[in-house]
């Protein structure tokens, strides 16, 4: 059995984002992973996690590891077992990143970059390579390194806010590192339309972290309270600006 520890659950909540109200929306295993979508089933551990839907804006969150520290997700989440629900992560996602990074930025010229949430390090070290000045700061680093003083001119978060338990601060964080018409670019699937205890869905997996799950709106809602708008180029990969770059033209 897993000692995990969870927050005692609230029929009601209140939105992450909107501050409206937020039903309980359904209930799994701590142990539901996305690689369930190819097949692989890890035990179930007995620990279950709930989830809340917000009337408003759509936004699906469960506030079970509202109380953990870092400490706690390195140790049930981000451990040496992460690799196996997520085996994306060491290679193949850094590679396919960097290559549209890459085509992404390509009217820039000496743009200052950051991978906000860039875990091993993997796409800026692939950047460098290419040539762009590319860095990568992880607010999950074990290291605990603080978050760069610098700004930038180009931010990328790769799978990043379904991760957070506090959207507007990480949001924010992310953010407040971009330089004077900066922009965000970022990926998260967001799912406008989910049938009523729809916790089937691949995506909606606390193994993996996945722990805020997005619907366009609520990253409408979310961005422009920091005085943002998201253009969404499909259900996944988003890009936050408030002023265009010449670059992006
Ligand atoms: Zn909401």
């Amino acid at each position: 059995m897993l000692n995990v520890t969870v927050r005692p659950v609230e029929c009601v909540s209140t939105c992450k984002i909107c501050n409206a109200q937020a039903p309980l929306y359904g209930v799994t295993d701590f142990q539901k992973s996305c690689e369930e979508a190819r097949g692989h089933y890890l035990p179930l551990t007995g620990v279950p996690i709930y989830y809340h839907r917000c009337n408003e804006c759509g936004l699906v969150f469960t506030r079970a590891f509202d109380d953990w520290s870092k400490a706690d997700y390195v140790q049930h989440i981000y451990n040496d077992e992460y690799v196996l629900i997520d085996p994306d992560y060491v290679d193949a996602r850094p590679a396919s990143n960097a290559a549209f990074i890459l085509d992404f930025v390509k009217k820039g010229k000496d743009l200052k970059c950051l991978d906000y949430g860039g875990g091993n390090g993997k796409l800026a070290g692939l950047l460098r390579k290419d040539g762009l000045d590319a860095h990568s700061w992880d607010p999950m680093d074990a290291a605990d390194a603080p978050p760069p003083s610098d700004s930038f001119d180009f931010v990328s978060a790769f799978e990043v806010l379904e991760h957070t338990p506090e959207p507007v601060a990480t949001v924010r964080e992310a953010l407040g590192l971009l330089g004077p018409r900066g922009v965000l670019l970022f990926s998260t699937l967001t799912i406008d339309h989910v049938p009523p205890r729809g916790m089937d869905h691949w995506y909606i997996a606390p193994r993996n972290g996945h722990i805020t799950i997005y619907t366009r709106r609520a990253l409408d809602t979310l961005f422009a309270q920091e005085g943002f708008r998201v253009h969404h180029f499909n259900d996944n990969l988003h890009m936050a600006l408030n002023n265009d770059p010449d670059w992006l033209s």
